[in-house]
């Protein structure tokens, strides 16, 4: 499987760093809220949250990548339906040419806490592209053939060769992680995770180590710094939601995971944190293998928009 990453931006896009008040070098690891492009060896195509990043993409996909209306399938699964990971899709070119089958998955969210009460994914999505918002509703996106509501622990996908399955994350409101199995020729399997906007607390950190074993690659939100961190900008915000390189390299290392990859970059963090963060990420792997008997360093980066994994 082939997985490239159109956006890896958290909360908000950062075009270019440029600000009235001064710059913010931002062009290494890209600005793009989170979109992530999966094909698998089967020849099916799947893409993970509608960022911003998933205009660039819908552009290559309509142009070169056979998206022009004659029936080709293609699965759109949200993490979640905060802004930063649905802005993009009214840019999504490929949704507004009929004949495509795009097919969108995601949780019904709890819109009145006390009475339950849940809005459909469709109803949902619908509300941004309301008039008040944005010109062109839902209904005009005639490529979306699908609306699939599921609950987390759903397998979504499955092919002879390839299974997409699912599982719920600590998150306000909560937010869906997903876990990509192939089979390769010869029995060997790669797996591929997918694990946006998550805190784990410590409760649920086993389940999210059982999530995440034996990965071959695990994409993660790190947005903060670690509690207790000596660097003193981009703080630890308790109960919003995130995670952080520290927290994830404990679990990946516990779960055997081969290589992490950290995202949902903080917005307001420009290039040199991020790659300095880099650094400090992987001396933690060091320290994290060595305190843990019997496991191997994981190796770490962050993700940059435009980069390819091949498994
Ligand atoms: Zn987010
Ligand atoms: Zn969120």
């Amino acid at each position: 499987m082939k997985i490239g990453i159109a956006g890896a931006r958290g909360s908000l896009p950062t075009p270019s760093g440029k600000t009235l008040f001064g710059k913010v070098e931002n062009t290494e690891f890209g600005g793009n809220t989170t979109c992530i492009y999966v094909q698998g060896d089967d020849g099916s195509e799947h893409i993970l949250d509608a960022g911003t990043g998933i205009r660039d993409l819908g552009v290559s996909l309509a142009r070169e990548g056979g998206f022009n209306g004659k029936g080709k399938q293609l699965q759109l699964y949200l993490s979640h339906t905060h802004w930063d990971h649905i802005q993009g899709l009214p840019f999504f070119v490929p949704a507004y040419i009929l004949g495509n089958n795009i097919e969108i998955f995601g949780e019904a969210k709890v819109k009145n806490v006390k009475e339950g009460t849940k809005v459909s994914l469709e109803d949902n999505l619908r509300g941004q592209q309301d008039f008040r918002n944005f010109p062109a509703p839902l209904e005009v996106m005639k490529g979306l053939t699908r609306f699939n509501d599921f609950t987390a622990g759903t397998r979504v996908y499955q092919s002879e060769t390839l299974t997409v399955d699912t599982f719920g994350q600590n998150h306000p409101g909560g937010s869906v992680g997903y876990r990509f199995t192939e089979k390769k020729k010869g029995g060997a399997n790669k797996v591929f995770v997918f694990s946006t906007d998550f805190e784990p607390k410590e409760a649920d950190a086993i389940q999210m180590v059982a999530h995440w074993e034996g990965a071959d690659l695990v994409l993660a939100d790190a947005q903060y710094e670690p509690k207790g961190s000596l660097i003193k900008e981009n703080t630890f915000m308790e109960g919003w939601g995130h995670s952080d390189y520290r927290t994830n390299l404990a679990m990946a290392t516990q779960a055997e995971v081969k290589k992490l990859v950290l995202t949902h970059h903080e917005p307001k963090m420009g290039d040199a944190y991020h790659r300095a963060l880099e650094l400090r990420a992987a001396t933690e792997a060091e320290k994290i293998a060595e305190m843990i008997p019997g496991k191997e360093r994981v190796k770490v980066e962050l993700a940059r928009e435009g980069r390819w994994y091949t498994l």
